[in-house]
């Protein structure tokens, strides 16, 4: 049964923009708000001088086939193939990632090779008995990995990102990133390959990406929810949700030319989870207020760099060097020459992780930059071949939903109140609390529309991702 109403959808995120593509090219009323300038949300790309960047790295890949196949059609012949090239640099030195088992037993020596083995086996047969204990993220890659390995590639990295000590990571975190990793496949995935002489459809080898940036592919998104008679409101702030009943009344959007109420029929929120809480007019129960305090989001900054002269051929490097902040810097140039205007000319991000209490976030945009290059060249990534021409910083608030110990609790709490509500639906990785990659957020989208359109369709788009298939494995046919 189809039903025509109206929808007013918050965030020009890949969740946002994927509702609003299905809800208008069924010929619903449909509006997105959103409160930057330019459509994308994390996934946006953004042009300054003689570059485009994106936020931080990002690669698309999907085990679900229509998500696949929606992507390929949106961007037509403006998808280019990437071969990857990604390392890590750890202890002054560049370890391919994957694994690579001589490239890894030549950086590292024969003796700490040999740690990494034993400590393995060890943990093997250990949680051969002990998998019951297994309460954290650290125990979790101890008990696959062994002490060895997770020391060496695991902890510093983890702990840049998140902020906290492994061992009060969930450890769902570790079964949504590597849960279909496993040692030998990180170590010989290569040797493994060309004994199936199989070709592996896997982004180890490569990946899909829009020619024009990642941001790109939500541009020829927006165009057609604009054709088919949506609406796309830019700088347009959420500011206020007005409620009786468990139903939305209306809300309230600030923009250019100030106040207005919105009332429609239906609401989907990609905003943060605890921002749609703390935006309710009247106030949830304090129960629901004291849930969302215990829920955290890491801040990132991204800063950008045009990079003069020769510089490294990966798409991104992991920096687990504890020497420095930094934890990942990427070259779009080696995504998509388009991203630079010259083959000398290099878009870099470096990127830092950080609470609002943290001494870098509170730094002035041109310290960070100043401290950003000052790293490259401690580390020696960049060298006195490189210059620096342009640069300027992105700070994106709530960009990763912490998923510490008891995280589940809490958005569990929040998730059943807010389902008492006949008209709110929260998408996305903010929106629902989830580390949700573009896919997961495109699939949260556009199956809630489908769900709101037609009554016989039931998709808990809460199961998305939530078997966490690690984005390395292979695509099902
Ligand atoms: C550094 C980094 C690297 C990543 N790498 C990858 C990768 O390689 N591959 C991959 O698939 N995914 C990657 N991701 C994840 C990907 O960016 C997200 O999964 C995706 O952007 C989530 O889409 P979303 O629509 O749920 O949320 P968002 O992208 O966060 O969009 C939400 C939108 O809502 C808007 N908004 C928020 N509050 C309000 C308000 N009050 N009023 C109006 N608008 C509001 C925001 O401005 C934003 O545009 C990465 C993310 C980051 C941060």
């Amino acid at each position: 049964m189809k039903n025509l109403q109206t929808y007013t959808i918050i965030g020009a995120g890949p969740s946002g923009l994927a509702a609003a593509n299905e809800l208008s090219k069924n010929k619903n009323k449909v509006t997105v708000y959103e409160k930057a300038d330019l459509v994308g949300g994390l996934a946006r790309t953004i042009e300054y001088k003689n570059c485009k960047y994106d936020i931080g790295p990002h690669r698309f890949y999907t085990l679900n086939k229509e998500v696949n196949e929606f992507y390929k059609n949106t961007l037509g012949p403006d998808s280019i193939t990437v071969k990857r090239l990604t390392r890590i640099f750890y202890d002054k030195k560049y370890f391919y990632y994957p694994l690579s088992p001589f490239n890894t037993l030549i950086n590292l020596g024969i003796i700490k090779a040999f740690k990494i083995l034993t400590s393995y086996f060890f943990s093997k047969i250990k949680s051969i008995f002990n998998y019951s204990k297994i309460k954290n993220f650290e125990d979790w890659v101890i008990s696959n990995f062994g002490s060895e390995l997770y020391k060496t590639f695991f902890k510093s990295y983890t702990e840049k990102v998140w902020g906290i000590e492994c061992k009060n990571i969930s450890k769902d975190w570790a079964a949504q990133r590597i849960k279909n990793i496993s040692f030998f496949n990180v170590f010989f995935n290569s040797i493994i390959k060309k004994i199936r002489k199989k070709k592996v459809k896997s982004l180890v080898d490569s990946f899909q990406y829009p020619k024009y940036g990642a941001g790109f592919f939500y541009k020829k998104l927006s165009n057609k929810i604009i054709e088919n008679g949506g609406k796309i409101e830019l700088n347009s702030k959420l500011t206020q949700i007005n409620h009786l009943d468990y139903k939305i009344k209306n809300i309230v959007i600030k923009n250019s030319t100030g106040i207005v109420d919105i009332e429609t029929d239906f609401f989907i929120f990609s905003n943060p989870f605890t921002e749609i809480i703390r935006l309710l007019n009247p106030k949830p129960p304090q129960n629901i207020l004291e849930a969302c305090n215990n829920l955290k989001y890491r801040h990132h900054i991204g800063v950008k760099l045009e990079i003069h002269g020769p510089i490294f051929q990966d798409n991104w490097i992991y920096v687990h060097d504890p020497r420095v902040k930094m934890a990942r810097i990427s070259n779009y140039k080696n995504f998509s020459p388009y991203m630079s205007n010259s083959i000398n000319i290099n878009p870099i991000t470096v990127e830092y992780f950080c609470f609002e209490n943290d001494k870098i976030w509170n730094l002035t945009d041109q310290e960070i930059i100043s401290f950003a290059i000052k790293e490259l060249r401690l580390a020696g990534i960049i060298d006195f071949n490189n210059t620096v021409k342009n640069s300027f910083i992105v700070r994106s608030l709530n960009a990763y939903p912490v998923i510490a110990k008891d995280y589940q609790k809490y958005v569990l709490e929040i998730r059943n109140y807010l389902r008492k509500f006949s008209n709110l639906f929260p998408i996305g990785r903010s929106g629902m609390f989830k580390y949700n990659n573009q896919d997961h957020a495109i699939a949260t989208g556009m199956y809630m529309a489908r769900n709101l359109i037609n009554k016989d369709f039931d998709i808990d788009i809460w199961n998305i991702n939530s078997e966490g298939v690690y984005v390395e494995g292979e695509i099902k046919d």
